[in-house]
């Protein structure tokens, strides 16, 4: 029996499962009851699972004989977004945000399509796939993957590279090679997208933070507000030059205050080190322009931001040319691969940490989740919208063989 048909098998699982998942969608380091389900349903299938990793991750190990170490991921957060989509299993959740406001809650972003695959992929591979690899697998569920800040911090909490390891997770071993998938919204079920080599954006995340000049608002003759300060330096961004680096660019994100300061969060998008720094010395000359208008009377820092952000993602030539052989050895005519060239559209992902942090080979494949009937013409669906509605029954048994099929090629080869 071919692997999409063993992995239909499972649908009676891993469809009240997405249901499930999909009704209750939790957002960025929230994913308490999400990370609980999935610790389930590993435990299930025999992996040792330890939680709370990078605050609500979680890893399942299995051991199986010796080997190389593979690391399966999964996202698990969803979206500030209230759901249009209709269907009997719409999520109808809200929460309470920092700022105390309720907000509603979507998976809009195919994260609940990507845990059901990855619980299929677990009970396939410690099933009825045990006997074809050898050696251990880690399945990664990891949170706040929207906010880019969860594959940093499970990276913290693991500690890989440091001498002496915390307790909790000195048993999880360094994996040689990892892999993550995520859906691609446009295409339809029975498709798989790849792009070899870079493949998303790098985001650095900045703080520009202004002090402005004679203490109080209330002096107003000599006040100088610092959020006024940081505005005129946005506004000089946006008609700066640099901007026109289509698409690296610098995304305004937010402007607080923090005591006497005025601090704005900046995002940085880049390709290579080049552009970045480009970037960088825009926003430089911006803040010096702006100091000098002010003649010297307000003072202005530049501080890079180390917990947020994602690295540029760059599929491994080789580990990616092994998987894709073995899509097609395995998926035959039921799949047709996509490979996208090109500089990548203009998003950017987490998963990248994995492969830079770690310096080890790293694969992402795109799942095409658009249902067969949706022909009518009308513009493809689009992540992060509220009426997007990936074909679960079509595209999970497709999600969940592609892990399988990964981790059977990656595991059956010695790569240490
Ligand atoms: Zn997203
Ligand atoms: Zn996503």
């Amino acid at each position: 029996m071919n692997v999409i048909e063993l992995a239909r098998q499972e649908m009676h699982v891993l469809g009240p499962l997405y249901k499930e998942l999909h009704c209750k969608p939790e957002t960025a380091f929230r994913e308490l009851e999400t990370a609980a389900r999935l610790t389930q349903e590993l435990r299930a299938v025999g992996f040792t699972v330890t939680t709370g990793i990078g605050k609500t991750g979680i890893i399942g190990v299995l051991e199986n004989g010796p080997g190389p170490v593979l690391l399966i991921r999964t996202d698990m957060d969803a979206l500030p977004i209230k759901e249009q989509t209709g269907v009997s299993y719409q999520s109808l959740e809200t929460y309470t945000d920092e700022d105390g406001e309720v907000r509603p809650v979507m998976h809009a972003c195919g994260h609940d399509i990507h845990m059901a695959s990855f619980v299929g992929a677990a009970r396939l591979l410690a099933g009825p796939l045990l006997y074809r690899w050898s050696g251990t697998l880690l399945m990664l569920g990891q949170p706040a993957e929207e906010i880019l800040s969860g594959a940093k911090a499970m990276l913290r909490d693991l500690a890989f590279d440091a001498q002496t390891r915390p307790t909790k997770v000195a048993h999880i071993p360094k994996p040689d090679a990892a892999v993550a998938m995520h859906i691609g919204p446009a295409g339809y079920v029975g498709t798989v997208g790849y792009r070899i080599g870079k493949d998303s954006w790098r985001v650095s995340f900045y703080e520009v933070i202004a002090e402005g000049a004679e203490g109080h608002a209330g002096n107003s003759t000599t006040f100088i507000d610092p959020s006024i300060v940081l505005l005129k330096i946005v506004a000089g961004l946006d008609s700066a030059d640099v901007m026109k680096i289509n698409p690296a660019k610098i995304h305004f994100k937010k402007l607080t205050k923090r005591g006497e300061k005025a601090v704005a969060l900046l995002g940085l998008k880049s390709l290579t080190d080049e552009q970045l720094s480009d970037l960088l010395q825009e926003i430089e000359r911006c803040a010096a322009q702006t100091e000098q208008y002010y003649e010297g009377r307000v003072s202005v820092v530049l501080k890079p931001r180390t917990d947020i952000g994602a690295d540029v993602l760059v599929n491994d030539a080789q580990l990616a040319g092994e998987v894709v052989e073995a899509f097609k050895f395995a998926f035959k005519d039921q799949v047709v691969l996509n490979q996208e060239t090109g500089t990548p559209k203009g998003a950017s992902e987490d998963f990248a940490n994995f492969g830079s942090e770690l310096g080890i080979p790293i694969f992402r494949w795109g799942l095409g989740v658009r249902h067969p009937d949706d022909t009518d013409g009308s513009a493809p669906p689009r992540v992060h919208t509220s009426t997007i509605l990936p074909d679960y029954e079509g595209a999970v048994p497709i999600g969940a063989s592609s892990f399988a099929v990964a981790a059977i090629t990656i595991l059956s080869k010695k790569r240490k």
